[in-house]
């Protein structure tokens, strides 16, 4: 229930063959430290493009976190993505809000996120695919840098891969 799928460097090495090959139709995304640094209002770079080859491969895509309103209204609209804000992950009920939105069942949804206990474990609990990303930026609250040194015993020195060799 922990371990992710697939675990990978960055958001943008999801590409359409290889959810096409998985099955996968819809992207549930983590924001902060996945999409762009902990509350930075500015996507990473190569994200908007990533989004749009997302888009225009049919992918649906819909933002769950667990960050408030106001922090994640202004990015999701930026991004032009749907959204779900204190989407209280590990628990259900954002990703299946997300779900419904998508129109999909969670065998054919990933999960993806930069965090273990919220992200990976909801995603598995979900039954969804759950690809973990490392995390962009260095960790500032303690509560998640403590998680961090969790989540390095789960790890147990797992890499990041590329999936294009998966
Ligand atoms: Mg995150």
């Amino acid at each position: 229930m922990l371990q992710p799928d697939y675990y990978i460097n960055r958001v943008t090495g999801l590409t359409l063959p290889f959810l096409r090959r998985k099955g996968i139709r819809g992207l549930v995304l983590d924001v902060d430290n996945t999409l762009t640094t902990h509350d930075n209002p500015t996507p990473w770079p190569d994200i908007a493009a990533w989004l749009d080859t997302m888009r225009q491969g049919g992918i649906g895509m819909v933002i769950v976190s667990n960050n408030s309103d106001n922090r994640v209204r202004p990015f999701a609209e930026l991004l032009g993505l749907d959204y779900v804000a204190d989407g209280q992950k590990p628990r259900l009920a954002g990703m299946r809000r997300a779900a419904r939105r998508l129109g999909l069942s969670p065998a054919e949804i990933a999960v993806v996120g930069d965090q273990i206990f919220t992200d990976i474990l909801g995603g598995n609990r979900f039954g969804a695919l759950t690809v973990m990303v490392a995390p962009l930026g260095p960790e500032t609250v303690p509560f998640i840098k403590f998680k961090r040194v969790l989540e390095r015993g789960v790890l147990h020195g797992r890499q990041p891969q590329e999936l294009e060799e998966v």
